[in-house]
């Protein structure tokens, strides 16, 4: 089964060294299943590269869990076998995700040898006392000195997260955060909002009355102020979270939205190839076992119709509905488009989405109101 269009690859990393108060991730603390994680790991990214007959990658994306808490000797075992089982002679982007608190130095020079270009650092906010509320690791000063040590490892692509939403934020806390992060040189940052998995301690705390979390309004106050600010600090929105110095975009996650192809191997991992999609075993032990199947779906017409403005007007840029429609009268749904723009007519009207000749884009406020807009398509 060869693939002629370049794919990009996903790996996932399950392991974090505590569990943060409000994730819903598929990770856990437990180590003694990394080794066997990170051999099946490396085993699937073999067996994917022979299915596919040694494919064309173009993005390689290392997520998690915390991948920075493998060994070099285990981040070389699976860079080899990427390296080995597909072509990466178009490879344009290999990023790794790293929480603060879990890279020194020498790990990261490391990995930057082994020819990983770009780091996302899960920052959060820079506040203790916040970083004390979601559980995590580090402190303010050593997600700052996590972002420079990157630098000085040779990592010129830096993405950082922050999060809004955090019980006892503040927007002028958010806008310093931003600012003190913006100033070691980063060149991109993914805005996350704190979504709260049901089980999680964070939850029960706010169930119980013990912390508030803050109001919608209060919410998306927070995002229309960093609308604002963050292109002042010279990072531009691309996407409804996402924001970058212009060409700094990431290409990996773009591939999401461009419903490109990309392959996920490890324990939930995703992967969308042609109008096939499947997740893989979400448990630990049962992935790295290879006890578990997966279960793929085929996606109809309209379905994948659907997908293009789902994902893509999440992009600033916007989606080709001139395009769109063209594909939709070939496939016989030009009555599902005709919905479509009946039900997009009022949000046009208050402005939150544009169109602009062929194309068609939500606006400022409609990124913020994305959720109800989005809902169109699905
Ligand atoms: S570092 Fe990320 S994946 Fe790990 S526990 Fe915290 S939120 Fe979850």
């Amino acid at each position: 089964m060869a693939h002629d269009e370049p794919v990009g690859l996903y790996l996932h990393v399950p392991f974090c060294r505590d569990r943060c108060t409000y994730c819903s991730f598929v990770t856990t603390r437990d180590d003694s299943l990394q080794a066997a994680t990170v051999a099946r790991l490396a085993k699937q990214v073999r067996s994917w590269g022979a299915a596919l007959e040694h494919p064309k990658l173009d993005t390689l994306y290392l997520g998690g869990g915390t991948p920075s808490l493998m060994s070099v000797e285990e981040l070389d075992v699976l860079t080899n076998s990427v390296r080995e089982a597909f072509d990466l002679s178009s490879l344009t982007e290999a990023t790794l995700e790293a929480n603060p608190g879990t890279v020194d130095l020498t790990w990261l020079q490391a990995a930057r040898q082994l020819g990983w270009d770009r780091i996302s650092l899960g920052v959060q906010t820079l506040d203790d006392g916040l970083l004390r509320r979601l559980g995590r690791i580090h402190d303010g000063a050593v997600a700052l000195e996590s972002l420079e040590l990157a630098r000085k490892a040779g990592f010129l692509r830096r993405s950082g997260d922050l999060m809004v939403g955090i019980p006892g934020q503040d927007l002028s806390r958010v806008l310093d955060d931003a600012r003190r992060m913006v100033d070691t040189g980063l060149e991109h940052m993914s805005i996350y909002l704190l979504d709260l998995d049901k089980n999680c301690p964070l939850k029960a705390d706010v169930d119980a009355g013990r912390l508030a979390l803050p109001s919608e309004d209060e919410v998306a106050t927070v995002f229309e102020a960093l609308q604002v600010a963050l292109p002042r600090m010279g990072l531009e929105p691309y996407e409804i979270s996402n924001y970058a110095n212009p060409g700094a975009e990431s290409k990996h996650n773009s591939r999401y939205w461009e419903r490109r192809p990309y392959l996920g191997i490890g324990p939930s991992a995703a992967s969308h190839l042609g109008d096939f999609r499947w997740t893989e075993e979400g448990n630990i032990p049962a992935w790295a076992d290879a006890r578990a199947g997966v279960e793929i779906q085929e996606l109809d017409a309209a379905e994948s119709l659907a997908e293009i403005p789902l994902l893509g007007l999440r992009l600033h840029r916007g989606v080709d509905w001139n395009a769109l429609r063209n594909r939709a009268e070939k496939q016989n749904l030009l009555p599902l488009i005709d919905s479509w723009e009946a039900k997009l007519a009022p949000f046009e009207r208050g402005g939150l989405v544009i169109r602009e000749g062929g194309n068609v884009r939500l606006s400022e406020r409609g990124m913020l109101l994305s959720n109800g807009i989005l809902s169109t398509f699905v």
